[in-house]
C-alpha cells in the first residue's frame, strides 16, 4: 500500500477504531469486518456437503431444486442474529460480502460450483429506496467472487412489497405471493444454473416464488444459497 494512504487510514483508524461487527471487540487490521474468534465460532450447518439436508427439505414437494443450503444456523440474540441485524438494519454490507465470501468458499468443492451466474431475491423499489440497498446484493457479490462466477441484480424484479401475511388464510398468502416476481432479462437465465440468494430463509413462500419465477424461462435450472436458517436445536 502506499504510505500516503497507510497514513491516512492509521490515523483514522486511531479517531476510529474498526470493531468486530458480532462482538464489538477492536479488532486487528487484517480482519475486517467481523474477528477471528466471531468467524471461527460461527454456528456453521455444514448443509453445502449433502443434499437431503434441512434446508433443502423444506423445499420438498414445492418446487423442483438442484441444490439448496444455508452457511450457519440463526440462533435468537446469537452471533448470527446481531450479523444479520447489523447487515439489514444499521448499514453495515461489508458483513454481507464477507458473509457471501466464507458462504463462497464453502460452496466452491461441492456441486454449488457448477452454477453460472449468482442472482440476489431482489427487494421491492419501495423497500429498497427506504433502506438504501439490497442486503442480499452483497452477500451475492461475494459468493460470486468466492466461486468466481457472475452475479447480476437486474435479471429478476420483485412487483410488489412483502405484505404482512399473518392474518391471511392459506389461499390468500398463496395469491399474495404468486407472481411476487417477475423475471426481466430471460435472456440470462435460459440454459443457466441459477444460484438464488437469500440471507435468512425463515419461511420457505419469497425464496419459493422467486425460484419459481425463474424456473418458468425454459430450460433453467436453480440452486438456492442463504446466510442463515433456523436452527433444529
Ligand atoms: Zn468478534
Amino acid at each position: 500500500m502506499n504510505s500516503l494512504l497507510k497514513y491516512l487510514r492509521d490515523v483514522s483508524h486511531l479517531a476510529f477504531p474498526f470493531n468486530c461487527f458480532g462482538c464489538g471487540n477492536a479488532l486487528d487490521e487484517d480482519e475486517l469486518p467481523i474477528c477471528n474468534e466471531c468467524q471461527s465460532s460461527l454456528p456453521l450447518t455444514r448443509y453445502w456437503e449433502y443434499d437431503d439436508n434441512e434446508v433443502a427439505k423444506m423445499f420438498w414437494g414445492r418446487i423442483p431444486l438442484e441444490h439448496a443450503t444455508s452457511l450457519m444456523y440463526f440462533i435468537k440474540d446469537g452471533l448470527v442474529q446481531e450479523l444479520i441485524h447489523q447487515l439489514k438494519y444499521n448499514g453495515k454490507k461489508e458483513v454481507g460480502s464477507i458473509l457471501g465470501e466464507l458462504l463462497g468458499a464453502k460452496l466452491k468443492e461441492t456441486p454449488f460450483s457448477d452454477v453460472d451466474v449468482v442472482v440476489p431475491v431482489p427487494l421491492h423499489a419501495s423497500r429498497l429506496k427506504k433502506r438504501g440497498y439490497n442486503q442480499c446484493d452483497f452477500i451475492a457479490s461475494g459468493i460470486s467472487a468466492a466461486l468466481e462466477k457472475s452475479n447480476n441484480n437486474r435479471i429478476v424484479k420483485r412487483l410488489r412489497a412483502n405484505e404482512t401475511q399473518t392474518t391471511k388464510s392459506r389461499y390468500e398468502r398463496w395469491i399474495n405471493v404468486k407472481e411476487l416476481f417477475r423475471v426481466e432479462q430471460p435472456q440470462f437465465v435460459m440454459g443457466k444454473h441459477v444460484l438464488l440468494v437469500d440471507d435468512v430463509v425463515t419461511t420457505v413462500a419469497t425464496l419459493e416464488a422467486c425460484a419459481d419465477a425463474l424456473l418458468q424461462v425454459p430450460d433453467t435450472r436453480v440452486s438456492i444459497a442463504t446466510d442463515a436458517c433456523p436452527s433444529p436445536y
